[in-house]
């Protein structure tokens, strides 16, 4: 192979280019050709020569010509004077060249077929590192290693160069990134439309304990894979007044005179396929002053004025809002999710429809899959545009948005259930109120007319609540216009039906469905875990990484002696790796003799870390209270990771607390270090994709009836972790696969609750009827943890006792025993090993890919195509 990448190259400058259709019967622009590259002369060309699915696409000399040639032309910098970062930005874009041939040509064909595809809407994307992926989709990583190798440059030092974006919050936000990377990946047309927030989620570190929150910077040493669009810009309303008149046709109509305005900025992200030539688009917004703002001001000679405005507007994409925060700045992510949804549905309209597209049809191809609630308000904007600017019938605009809109529901927590005061939605948004206001009466009206004399249920299912001020239920207007509802995991869908939405289950059947969520594995397998995948590889071949219930065929191999010794040598060679990276960035490691412990996720009551920390209080007073001789405890290492909300009090009293454990625990030489806690601050995907594939038991124990899905526990079962968990979102599904016996079950069941909430539940019932409870309670109460002070923990200790809504005391007795059981079971290593085995066989379900399979069948009826 001689120089394909200088061909691959060549293909950029002299086909590509030319291969952009100017849109048949274009609106002004394609999606990324800029206005000067446009032909409008030349005729367009075959499509693009392609590498290939699977093989290598340059050799190694093209790949270091380009490198280089990135380095000196792209950076300005010659290689013995290049630092890291420079290093690390020629190489994301030489991989970015290869990945754009393979995306012009998507989007071309992607115009020409019109095939239905998905407008993913969701708030947060938690993408994680970009580079890893990018080389694992173009199947360039030897090349790249190889290429580098020559230069003198380590790969895994630039991979360590890149700041992750962390435009989410937790779970959800992943949720999305592996959803659009499935997507691609099954040739199946998706837009990911978001917001491109300049500071996503914060930065933790600790200061005597505590958690301080410093703000991310993601973008400030540059921003490789990120593609701003200015010219495909769209401005977007706010505020003002509606007005009414009767046109020509002599039918009344509404339109919008909005008070003010910003501009949103597309910015487009790469969303490769693994291996099959295909880039799907992420399109992130943000926002900026419009011109004609600025103008207007400025005539007025009022720079302050015009300066501030600008800020104002520039607000708008700022920061990722952390959930649980307080209600201030409620506003201003109203604001957001407005912003971002009209943004994409005014993008979609204008940019992936051809011209004189009749509406009409519109169901046919697009379907707007809403994460959650919050771009639910993308309902009343698209009936908006049909109705007031399409000059749509109502009627008819109102069955088109029905067949165009579905929902996904992430919660059983009623406080988490998004409300707008109709105060404030109105005066943001009062066309968009008014257009709600409709839908409310039409439903009310069919719920009237199917349940006569039933006032109670019309104002349970009114989109309107009433109390404690007039708002608007996202959920329910969501559920109302969605085509289909679902839940993330099969306990959490049957309890939105019977608990949540009961009325809407029974007014609407057959809307309710469930999607169990799933994760990627290339990114949680492949891309975390190399040494496992490669023993995969070995014992099954390839193929399982885009077919994951093929893990099945590792069953057998749970019985073969020299597989478990193999499979033992990958997690330690995980434990091994973490370590280092713990070394490097907290000063801390793991001792590859212990147990790894791991509980890793959000910070938050009803997923009880609480829980997790009274069993370590209890083996530690097991060892100082003489009970049991150190030498006789597992060895095990704990570790958390966890962002809490930074207005969310409680929360960071837990954290204050897991440190203090933390530090007494590590240095009580009475423990002879055989329990060690560690907390590496600022737990996300990066350190996610390391502390996973160590992991030998995986925490998953909030209250049955709490935790939607989880995808966490999926991942950890996966790279071959045990669960110890409760009968919760997906660890019912997970137990079901990998039989009980590989699974350690504990704690009361969602129905158990339910009663015990009915008959009150009475925390210091448990406190005093169990003696090792008890005991670990008083240590933290009595200072163990914090110098004798009885205050500084008083919050989590008296939350524990007198209220917590998630009953983790009510779960201890049976959480002891069954860490118990999992400590004789570690001492048995065939026996584990073969457990873990078992579990990685029977996880294939979990693959993000059969979610999005599933989405397809139930919901979208978006089959592979361009
Ligand atoms: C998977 C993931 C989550 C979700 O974890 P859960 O245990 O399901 O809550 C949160 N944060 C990060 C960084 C993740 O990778």
């Amino acid at each position: 192979m001689s120089d394909n990448a200088t061909t691959l190259n060549d293909d950029l400058e002299l086909e590509v280019v030319t291969d952009i259709d100017p849109a048949p019967a274009s609106t002004d622009d394609t999606d990324t050709a800029t206005a000067e590259s446009r032909p409008t002369k030349r005729k367009p060309t075959h499509a693009l020569a392609l590498a290939p699915v699977g093989s290598p696409p340059s050799s190694v000399d093209g790949f270091v010509k380009e490198f280089l040639r990135e380095l000196n032309f792209g950076q300005g910098v010659a290689l013995s004077t290049s630092t890291v970062n420079d290093q690390y930005m020629a190489l994301a874009k030489t991989v970015r060249h290869y990945l754009m041939a393979r995306w012009l040509e998507t989007l071309r064909r992607q115009f020409q077929s019109q095939a239905k595809g998905v407008a993913y809407l969701s708030a947060e994307y938690l993408l994680g590192r970009q580079l890893g992926n990018a080389l694992l989709a173009t199947g360039l990583t030897e090349i790249v290693e190889e290429g580098l190798d020559q230069c003198g440059i380590d790969l895994a030092d630039l991979r360590a160069q890149e700041v992750e974006p962390g435009l989410g919050n937790g779970g959800l936000g992943r949720l999305a990134a592996c959803f659009i990377d499935s997507l691609a990946t099954m040739n199946v047309p998706c837009v990911g439309y978001g917001i491109r927030y300049q500071y996503g989620i914060f930065r933790q570190t600790f200061v005597d304990g505590r958690q301080v929150e410093q703000p991310d910077s993601w973008l400030t040493l540059g921003a490789p894979w990120e593609f701003p669009h200015p010219e495909a810009a769209q401005t977007i309303n706010f505020g003002g007044h509606t007005e009414h008149y009767t046109d020509t046709d002599g039918v009344e109509r509404s339109r919008w005179v909005p008070g003010w305005k910003v501009k949103a900025v597309p910015y487009n992200y790469m969303v490769p396929g693994y291996q099959n030539g295909r880039v799907n688009t992420l399109r992130l917004w943000r926002s900026v002053a419009t011109d004609a703002f600025d103008l207007r001001i400025f005539n007025s000679g009022d720079y302050e004025e015009a300066v501030r405005a600008q800020t104002y507007a520039e607000n708008i994409s700022k920061v990722l809002y952390p959930e649980d925060s307080t209600p201030q700045g409620k506003e201003l992510r109203l604001q957001q999710q407005y912003f971002f949804v009209a943004a994409s549905i005014a993008d979609l309209l204008r940019y992936l429809l051809p011209k004189d597209y009749d509406l009409h049809n519109l169901p046919n191809r697009v379907i707007f899959q809403l994460n959650d609630t919050h771009p639910v308000i993308g309902v009343p904007e698209l009936m908006r545009v049909l109705v007031d600017e399409k000059k749509m019938d109502w009627d008819e605009a109102w069955a088109i948005t029905q067949q165009c809109f579905a929902y996904t529901c992430h919660t059983l927590l009623p406080e988490a259930l998004e409300v707008w005061p109709v105060e404030l939605l109105g005066r943001l948004l009062p066309r968009h109120l008014e257009i709600i206001y409709r839908i409310n009466e039409e439903f009310l009206e069919q719920v009237a007319e199917r349940f006569p004399g039933d006032h109670l249920r019309i104002s349970r299912m009114s989109i309107i609540a009433e109390f404690p001020e007039r708002a608007v239920r996202m959920a329910y207007l969501a559920t109302v216009a969605g085509a289909k509802v679902n839940g993330v995991a099969e306990l959490h869908s049957q309890l939105l039906r019977d608990k949540v939405l009961p009325d809407f289950d029974e007014f609407y059947p057959g809307k309710f469905t469930n999607v169990t969520n799933g994760v990627t594995p290339r990114r949680f397998v492949k891309l975390a875990n190399p040494a496992l995948s490669e023993l995969i590889t070995d014992a099954i071949g390839v193929g399982w990484l885009t077919d994951l219930e093929r893990l099945r065929e590792l069953e057998p191999y749970a019985t073969d002696e020299e597989f478990r010794e193999r499979f033992r040598e990958v997690k330690a060679h995980n434990k091994r790796r973490l370590n280092r990276v713990l070394e490097q960035r907290d000063g801390t490691s793991v001792d590859d003799t212990h147990m790894l412990d791991v509980m890793v996720k959000r910070l938050h009551e009803y997923k009880r870390q609480t829980l997790k920390l009274l069993h370590i209080v209890t083996e530690y007073d097991r060892i100082i209270s003489g009970e049991v001789a150190a030498a006789d405890i597992t060895p095990r290492t704990f570790i958390f990771g966890a962002k809490a909300a930074p207005g969310y009090k409680i929360a960071k009293d837990i954290i204050h607390l897991i440190n203090g454990v933390g530090s007494v625990v590590n240095s009580d030489p009475r423990v002879e270090g055989r329990l060690k806690v560690l907390f590496p601050p600022n737990y996300n995907v990066t350190l996610a994709e390391k502390v996973i594939p160590a992991a030998d038991l995986s925490e998953q124990i909030s209250l049955a009836g709490k935790e939607a899905s989880g995808t966490g526990n999926m991942k950890f079962a996966l790279n071959g972790a045990l669960t110890i968990g409760t009968d919760d979102g997906a660890n019912v599904e997970i137990r079901r696969l990998v039989k009980d016996d590989n699974f350690f079950l504990f704690g009361l069941l969602e129905p158990e609750v339910e009663d015990l909430y009915a008959r009150g539940y009475v925390p210091s019932s448990y406190y005093e009827k169990n003696e090792s409870l008890k005991r670990a309670i008083d240590l933290i109460a009595e200072g163990a943890f914090s110098n004798g002070d009885r205050d500084m923990y008083a919050s989590v200790v008296g939350n524990l006792l007198h209220e917590d809504r998630f009953m983790a005391l009510a779960d201890y007795e049976s959480y002891i025993e069954a860490q118990d059981k999992v400590a004789a079971a570690y001492a048995d290593t065939e026996w584990w090993t073969r457990a873990a085995i078992l579990n990685v066989a029977r996880c294939g379900f979990f693959s993000s890919d059969r979610s999005m399979r599933d989405y397809i069948d139930r919901i979208w009826h978006t089959p592979p195509a361009y």
